[in-house]
């Protein structure tokens, strides 16, 4: 049984993979300052006795009041939306955050692991992406507290890895979707679900030809939690992605088809500094992460997914 703290716990991803470290029988602490999470999502978990919650922005240092073996540092807003709505918050808490956390694991000699991003490839001019690839970033625009943030982040992560000798790793999470996505999320995925069961119009931004590869959460979380174990040399950064690639017209067709929906397809502006195009090469994780690749197609991920909004 280990000690983990899960930063952004209560969020999208963070409720799934404190929901499997728990059930582990690990001690969790889920820190959030319910910015886009709730605790809805993590209440469910409540009734394990390793289970806390603690409400803490990691803008602020935390003080651990016991053991810590690892620290996943999740924090942060994930949604264009939502990062774009207080852009200096947001780069705060990726570096901050970062600063923070990894001073807490030199504290306690504690594993740390960084959710970093895809977007750290910024719109890529290698397809698909591999980890050595450096990326194609605006430092400017709308994206950038988001993109810069995680990319210092990164920075920060490998120079306390070196200076410090802090057991540090790195994954870049490509789009993932499932349960427990917010319903104002505004990601893609959720929206098209959303408006889909509700016979809307489905908002197709741009001519809906760029593209996404997306990941089921069950995947990125089986990933995470095998980096996590990895051996203490191994900082990566490592692509956790599902590589099946589809336009985003693409997608919104699915999902028309797999709800039964009555709603057509509208188009709406493209974002500034929109990607064209995103899918992971995954084979540094395949080979680092004892073969781990995704397992669940985009129809079974989109029909959990459907299901879960349905039920809601
Ligand atoms: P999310 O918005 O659902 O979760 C983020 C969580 O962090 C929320 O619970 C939020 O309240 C919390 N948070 C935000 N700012 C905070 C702060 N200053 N202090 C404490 N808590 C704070 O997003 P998600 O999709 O679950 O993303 C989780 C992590 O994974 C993020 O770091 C994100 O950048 C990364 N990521 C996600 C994706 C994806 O497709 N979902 C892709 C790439 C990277
Ligand atoms: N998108 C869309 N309609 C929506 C929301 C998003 O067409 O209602 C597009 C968006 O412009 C982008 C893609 O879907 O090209 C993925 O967007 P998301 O915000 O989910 O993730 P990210 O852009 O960060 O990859």
């Amino acid at each position: 049984m280990k000690s983990i703290l899960v930063t952004g716990g209560a969020g999208f991803i963070g409720s799934h993979l404190c929901k499997r470290l728990v059930e582990e029988g690990n001690r969790v602490i889920c820190l959030d300052n319910y910015f886009t999470g709730s605790k809805n999502f993590v209440h469910g978990l409540l009734k394990y006795p390793g289970f806390q919650l603690v409400e803490h922005d990691v803008t602020i240092p935390y003080k651990a009041t016991s053991t810590i073996d690892e620290i996943y540092n999740l924090a942060c807003p994930a949604s264009p939306i939502h990062y774009q709505h207080d852009p200096i918050k947001t780069i705060k808490t990726s570096i901050l955050g970062a600063i923070n956390m990894l001073d807490l694991a030199e504290e306690q000699r504690a594993r740390i692991l960084q959710a970093s991003t895809s977007e750290v490839y910024g719109d890529p001019l290698v397809h698909p992406q591999p980890e050595s690839y450096w990326g194609n970033v605006n430092t400017i625009g709308l994206r950038s507290c988001y993109d810069e943030g995680k990319r210092a982040s990164e920075t920060l992560f490998m120079d306390y890895h070196r200076e410090r000798k802090l057991k540090t790793k790195i994954i870049r999470i490509f789009n993932t979707y499932g349960p427990n996505m917010a319903i104002n999320d505004g990601r893609v995925v959720s929206n098209f679900i959303i408006q889909a069961l509700n016979n809307e119009n489905i908002t197709v931004y741009g001519n809906g030809h760029q593209t996404r590869s997306f990941q089921y959460v069950d995947d990125l979380v089986e990933g995470m939690v095998r980096m996590m174990s990895t051996e203490d040399s191994f900082t990566g950064p490592v692509n956790l992605g599902n590589p099946d690639e589809f336009t985003m017209l693409e997608l919104a067709q699915h999902i028309i088809r797999l709800t039964g929906s009555r709603s057509e397809i509208v188009f709406r502006p493209l974002p500034s500094d929109d990607p064209k195009q995103r899918k992971p090469d995954i084979t540094l994780a395949k080979e680092k992460l004892h073969g781990w690749t995704p397992s669940v197609s985009l129809d079974e991920g989109l029909r959990k997914t459907i299901s879960y909004f349905q039920n809601l």
